[in-house]
This record gives C-alpha cells, sequence and structure tokens, in this order.
C-alpha cells in the first residue's frame, strides 16, 4: 500500500459518516429521505478534524480556541454551586428566548465592540451561532433563493444554506474584504436573471477562513449597497473581540439595527462546548425568528447559560479575551515567519490582524486536495480550500490555523508541510 493509499484509507474509511453509510445502502427506507437530506454534505472540515487528532500529526486544520487560561478549577465549582442552588431552575426547561440576565450580558459584551443600542428584548439566546444560521436559511429562504456570501466563506455557513437549497453565489473580496463595485455587479446580475436575493451572509472580521477583514471605510458601504437592493444583511461576528492590536472594527449592525441580523458567540470569547450564542435581530423580524428558534430547540440550555452568566458576572472575562489576544497573536507571528522561513516561491498567504486563520494560495490550476494525503503522510494536516465553497470545483487555496496549537508545533507543522508544497509547485 502507498502512502496515499494509506492516507486516503485513514481520511475515508475512519470518518465514514451516517451520511455515507446512508449513502452507499440501497435499503428502502432510502426512499423516505426528503429532497432536502440530499443537499447536506459531509463536512470536510470534521473528517480533517477526526483525523487530526491522530498521536503525532501536527494539526493545523482545526479552529478550536485556547481553552488552557480559562480558570477551569474555578468554573468546575461555578457549576457545582449553580446545580446545588439553582438547581430547579438550571435543570428545568427554561424561556425560548433565553435568560434575561445573558441577553443583557450579551448587550455589554456587543457595546464593546461598538454595538451601543442593543436592547436585550430584540435578542434570542441560540445553541451556538451555528443554530442560528439554519435559523437564518429557514425563515428567510424558499428552495432557489440566493444567498450572497463571501469567497471564500465558513463551511458550517454553506452547509446551513445548501440544507435549505438556497443557492449560495461567492463574492470577490480582496485584501480589504468585499469589493463593493463586485457586490453591486453580482447582485445587478443576479437580478438581471430574475433571482430572487434574499441576504448577504457575511463574517466582516478575521473572515474564516481567509483572515481577511472587511476595511472600517468599506462597512457602511456594503450595508448602503445591501439597503438599496432591499437585501438583509446576516452578519456572523464570533471572532471580532479577537483583534491582536487595537479596537475591535464596528460590526456593520452598529448604526443599522433595521438592516443587519447580527449573530454572537461565546465560542471563541469562552468556550465552544457550552454552546451558547446570540442573534440581535432588527424588531421587526424579530417575532418570526424567535419562533423558529423555539421550534428546535424549545429553549436554550438553562445550565449553559447560566454557566456563561456566571462567568461574565464573577470573573474577568475581559482580561481572558485580552491574554488571548496576545496568545493568538503570538502564534500567528510564529505561523507567518515559519511560511516566510520554509515555503516555495509560488506559494502566497494573508497576514489577519486577529482570529485564527491564514489563507494560503498556490499557482493557479493546483488542488490542494489531493495534496492533504501527501501532507498527512508528511505529519501535518490542514484543510483543503475546496472546502469553502459552494461549487464543487478544485482550489489551488489552503486554510491553516494557528489557534490552538503552540507555537514550536506551529513552525514544526509548517516544515513538514514545505516540502509537500514544493514538490506541487515544482511539478
Ligand atoms: N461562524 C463562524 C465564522 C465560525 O467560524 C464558527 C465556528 N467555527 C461558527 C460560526 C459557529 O460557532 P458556534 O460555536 O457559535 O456555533
Amino acid at each position: 500500500m502507498t502512502f496515499e493509499e494509506n492516507s486516503a484509507d485513514i481520511l475515508h474509511a475512519d470518518t465514514q459518516t451516517a451520511l455515507d453509510r446512508a449513502a452507499a445502502s440501497t435499503h428502502r427506507h432510502e426512499a423516505l429521505f426528503s429532497d432536502r437530506a440530499f443537499h447536506i454534505k459531509q463536512s470536510a472540515v470534521r473528517d480533517v478534524f477526526d483525523i487530526s487528532i491522530r498521536p503525532g500529526l501536527v494539526s493545523l486544520a482545526g479552529g478550536s480556541p485556547y481553552l488552557r487560561s480559562l480558570p477551569l478549577a474555578d468554573l468546575g465549582e461555578t457549576v457545582r454551586r449553580i446545580v446545588a442552588e439553582q438547581g430547579l431552575e438550571s435543570l428545568q426547561y427554561g424561556a425560548g428566548q433565553g435568560t434575561e440576565e445573558l441577553r443583557r450580558q450579551a448587550c455589554e459584551v456587543m457595546a464593546a465592540e461598538g454595538i451601543t443600542d442593543a436592547d436585550p428584548a430584540d435578542i434570542v439566546i441560540t445553541t451556538g451561532s451555528q443554530s442560528a444560521q439554519d435559523v437564518a436559511a429557514k425563515v428567510f429562504c424558499n428552495p432557489g433563493d440566493v444567498v450572497l456570501c463571501e469567497d471564500p466563506t465558513y463551511v458550517g455557513a454553506l452547509n446551513a444554506f445548501e440544507a435549505y437549497e438556497v443557492e449560495l453565489q461567492p463574492v470577490p473580496m480582496d485584501a480589504d474584504g468585499l469589493v463593493p463595485e463586485a457586490l453591486e455587479a453580482c447582485i445587478a446580475t443576479l437580478r438581471e436573471q430574475g433571482k430572487s436575493i434574499k441576504m448577504l451572509y457575511t463574517i466582516p472580521s478575521f473572515n474564516n477562513p481567509s483572515g481577511i477583514t472587511l476595511a472600517a471605510g468599506r462597512r457602511q458601504r456594503i450595508v448602503d449597497i445591501c439597503k438599496a437592493a432591499n437585501i438583509l444583511i446576516l452578519e456572523d461576528n464570533p471572532y471580532g473581540m479577537l483583534r491582536f492590536d487595537g479596537m475591535p472594527l464596528t460590526p456593520l449592525r452598529a448604526g443599522n439595527p433595521d438592516d443587519v441580523l447580527y449573530l454572537g458567540s461565546f465560542s471563541k470569547i469562552f468556550a465552544p462546548g457550552v454552546r451558547v450564542g446570540w442573534a440581535l435581530v432588527p424588531r421587526h423580524l424579530h417575532r418570526r425568528f424567535y419562533l423558529a428558534c423555539e421550534a428546535v430547540v424549545l429553549c436554550p440550555s438553562p445550565l449553559s447559560q447560566m454557566l456563561v452568566s456566571a462567568y461574565l458576572r464573577d470573573y474577568d472575562w475581559m482580561e481572558h479575551i485580552r491574554a488571548s489576544r496576545l496568545l493568538y497573536a503570538a502564534r500567528c507571528a510564529s505561523m507567518l515567519a515559519a511560511l516566510t522561513e520554509h515555503l516555495p516561491d509560488g506559494v502566497s498567504w494573508t497576514v489577519p490582524d486577529g482570529g485564527f486563520f491564514v489563507w494560503l494560495s498556490l499557482p493557479e490550476g493546483l488542488d490542494t486536495y489531493p495534496l492533504l494525503y501527501e501532507a498527512i503522510d508528511a505529519g501535518v494536516v490542514f484543510i483543503p480550500g475546496a472546502a469553502f465553497t459552494p461549487s464543487d470545483e478544485p482550489s489551488n487555496k489552503l486554510r491553516l490555523a494557528f489557534s490552538a496549537v503552540p507555537e514550536e508545533d506551529i513552525t514544526e507543522g509548517v516544515r513538514r508541510l514545505a516540502p509537500v508544497l514544493r514538490r506541487a509547485v515544482d511539478a
């Protein structure tokens, strides 16, 4: 067995999901699936995530936050206290919209980023911002509707929208994020084709996967273009507070309360395992959005919400964010230095101001997916670029994450990746 077959086997056999097995089966129940079920794709990120926990591999794949600087023992005591002292509340069903305390605290978190007019009544607490993306797709999109997104964009959003048979239309970015003229042109072309464009899904700060940020000077322009075209903006901002240096950039939602549905998350600034995020919904859209959230989960987890509330109330959460920003900045700097030292001519990359990711571009015509097998054999894992676009076209890009790996491992991972990329560039 060659190395490549070996890695391909690891990739495919180990990660075979229920969806795969269903696709391979000829059981009579196959016919019972909805059309929608066949639009839910297996996530390349989850596949690679499963492989990357193998001993000896350096994973530059997963965008997990660093949790070790959290006061874990104290938080354990906090959970114990919540259950002991508020057990009937924390373990019972709760309000569908989320607790009032946490909605108020979410407003404080947003104020730290520049959204100063949020009202707790306009918030719905969600099960991570992932569930809010699903609900947004569900309440706004019919099959065949168009959602505009950045090129590239977050794989979880692609999966959420595609499940509702939405047509995702990537809009080009440059180093300053979405290009306003390209957005206008795209809207005009789609309208000429008679398409119904419902939303722009955007990650303006430290886009996953590219690390690119929408420049401050472009932000209102993007809102104005969408406003003029009656397109709702779905602003996904889990990384905004994690700017390495200086204040966070003001979100699109600030000053545009009627035109932007804003998604926040405690996953990157606290812990993803609590599965708590929030949606700040324009008032005129709030009721239907909230009813749809409730229909999915009945209520967000009271225990999780109480833990997040206690964390925000009793701990210096801003200090944790400050420490995280320093740590991610140092890791990013190590990655950029290693890329400069080891990667061959012909490979370029983004230089992020925050967040978790660097985006590499190989020469046109190369496909990074097959290189993943070689990389696994060399002891390093990345996510191929094709995962982050709605088309199934091969991609010459790849995503590296620096958030979850110590600096020395980042350097080692890039050193292992370098010969794989060099062979591809030289071939
Ligand atoms: N949006 C983006 C851009 C993300 O990167 C992620 C997580 N990787 C999410 C949403 C989902 O986050 P959550 O844990 O809040 O569901």
